[in-house]
């Protein structure tokens, strides 16, 4: 492709807005841009790059036996209606009316679709097992959408889903999910995590979540190097260390104007994990006081699995139930439930006295007050592995794809039943699998990228060679050039000509920053001694040779950097 009849409008600038390194190197690099909050267009570049990472995901679904589907993205409420989903998911769900006034939705997942399909259409335990997918376009509309095509309101995903008759055959397929995951992610290049994760409003019997580590990314895991445990921080288990423990007796201690766990901590010059954090909820059976370590933050998802539903109670609520304003509350002589993370079963703590003002010194769980006790703490980096103890490592991390085991919720709503061997009817047993190939491309860039712009993995490269001649007003240069652009492209090589009448230096800037594996640059070393120069992106490594090996080359580096 010539860069003159090509769009590949690249910035010198940051966008205004971007945080995120791929959010700026993408938008610089011409690979896209913003048409509304969280709505992107692809450019030429950004398509490409998605196009070589669908290309991988279809090869490996191909190899696990997927079949490809297109799904609609405009629904009927109906089928969300008959899952529960329709009431169950709030504002994310984008809802519309059709011209008779009924109910419509934009489809942010097909896991209704699929099961109204298989409720139509398999009829035997012999039509079982399949797998389907499409790589298709999803519509959520995400609270915060932000980091450029990291989270955005409409996005593209490959969503899979497996029919089988059993659990064991769920499994089966949830396997060979997890090592397509796994080929898919080493093919596009990427670093990441396999971790087991929240199964969340999906519902069902397990999950996991493939993480690639970049400080762009939006969750947390936590990993343990000597056992291999890895987990969402939503679900990870850490075990804190344990403090030394003074031998207080039961005192009450005036606080004045201390009111946070670090205020009160500096006035009492005690370490934080000698106290204990209160906070008062309400679930829907009314009020909890829910506790943590005073060096601990209580992690709501894991609440949630204890509670269900529930939010944070007004300051005046507090009052009415406590007796005290927010800090200066605590969990002895209250009449509502308690639950306490685990690290507080043992030790002696103080805690708000529900007297404004006023701390209790020498509290000990258990003995003056006995909550329900679960984990309830974000787990941290230096907390032991709560399988072997050794020390946890919490990373940020990048979500790139989740497989659910889904079980029979979806089914069953539906109607999605065969006749087993037996001529039994039973609700087929569904798994749902998800990957973001945007995604995939931000953190391929987050991961690999330096000052000057992105390095790509040769698998996903919108192109493989960046060919340009240093001075375009000589003949000589750009009559090699174009003599090479024709001998790439014959050999079927990748290349984009930057045939453009531009200062070399805004050249050589521009092909950093697209960062195609491999450049071609013709210039004084021609002039002198007829070499070309081919230059590894990643590596930053020249090597000159004659024109008549240029091609060759080529090829040879584009071996070493993992092309085929
Ligand atoms: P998140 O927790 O980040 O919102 P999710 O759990 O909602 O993700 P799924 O619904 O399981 O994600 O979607 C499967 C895959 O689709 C994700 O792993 C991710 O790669 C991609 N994806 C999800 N939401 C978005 C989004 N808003 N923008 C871009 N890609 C997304
Ligand atoms: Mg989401």
């Amino acid at each position: 492709m010539r860069w003159t009849r090509s769009l590949i409008p690249t910035l010198r600038e940051d966008p205004a807005d971007a945080e995120a390194v791929s959010h700026k190197l993408m938008v610089r690099a011409g690979l896209v841009r913003q048409l509304a909050a969280g709505i992107y267009v692809y450019l030429p570049l950004g398509q490409r790059v998605l196009d070589k990472i669908n290309a991988i995901i279809r090869e490996e679904m191909n190899r696990i036996g997927g079949q490809e589907v297109t799904l609609p993205v405009l629904q009927p409420a109906e089928i969300w209606q008959q899952s529960g989903r329709w009431q169950v998911i709030g504002d994310e769900m984008f809802r519309l009316k059709d011209r008779n006034a009924r109910d419509m939705c934009l489809g942010m997942t097909h896991e209704e679709v699929i099961a109204w399909i298989a409720a139509k259409e398999l009829r035997s335990y012999r039509d079982l097992p399949q797998i389907w997918y499409q790589i298709q376009t999803k519509e959520r509309d995400e609270a915060r959408p932000r980091s450029g095509v990291l989270r955005t309101r409409e996005f593209l995903m490959k969503d899979s889903y497996t029919l089988d008759l059993d659990e064991a055959g769920l499994a089966k397929a949830y396997d060979a999910h997890k090592e397509a995951y796994c080929r898919i992610f080493d093919r596009c290049g990427l670093r990441y995590h396999v971790v087991e994760s929240d199964p969340g409003m999906m519902g069902g019997s397990g999950s996991h979540e493939f993480m690639a580590p970049s400080a762009a990314g939006e969750d947390e895991v936590a990993l343990c190097e000597r056992c291999g445990y890895a987990a969402n921080v939503e679900l990870a288990r850490g075990v804190p260390t344990r403090p030394k423990f003074p031998a207080w007796p039961v005192e009450e201690v005036a606080t004045p104007n201390a009111r946070t766990i670090a205020e009160v901590a500096a006035l009492l010059k005690i370490e934080p994990a000698l106290m204990i954090k209160s906070l008062l909820y309400v679930a829907k059976d009314g009020p909890v006081l829910a506790l943590v370590r005073g060096d601990q933050t209580l992690h709501e998802k894991k609440l949630a699995r204890i509670l269900g539903e529930f939010r944070p109670a007004h300051p005046d609520e507090v009052k009415t139930h406590l007796g005290a304003p927010v800090g200066s509350v605590g969990p002895v002589k209250v009449r509502i439930p308690i639950v306490a993370d685990e690290s507080l079963r043992e030790g002696v703590y103080v805690a708000g006295g529900n007297k404004e003002g006023f701390h209790l010194k020498g509290v000990r769980p258990g003995k003056d007050f006995s909550p329900r006790f679960a984990d309830l703490h974000v787990a941290q980096t230096g907390e032991g592995c709560a399988q072997c103890g050794a020390a946890l490592k919490v990373e940020r991390v990048i979500e790139v794809g989740n497989i659910f085991k889904l079980g029979t919720k979806y089914s069953v709503s539906l109607g999605a039943v065969v006749l087993d061997e037996s001529g039994q009817e039973r609700p087929i047993v569904m798994g749902s699998y998800g990957i973001g190939p945007a995604r995939i491309a931000a953190a391929a860039v987050e991961q690999r990228h330096d000052a000057d712009g992105i390095v790509w993995p040769w698998s996903i490269a919108p192109f493989h060679v960046h060919l340009l001649s240093v001075n375009a007003k000589d003949p000589v240069q750009t009559g090699v050039a174009e003599e090479l652009y024709e001998e790439l492209a014959t050999a079927g090589i990748e290349v984009i000509y930057d045939d453009r009448d531009e200062r070399p230096g805004v050249k050589f800037k521009d092909a950093d920053l697209i960062g195609l594996p491999i450049r071609v640059t013709v210039g004084n070393a021609f002039v002198k001694e007829g070499l070309v120069e081919v230059r590894s992106r990643r590596d930053r490594t020249d090597r000159r040779v004659p024109k008549r090996e240029a091609v060759v080359s080529v090829k040879e580096l584009a071996q070493e950097l993992g092309g085929r």
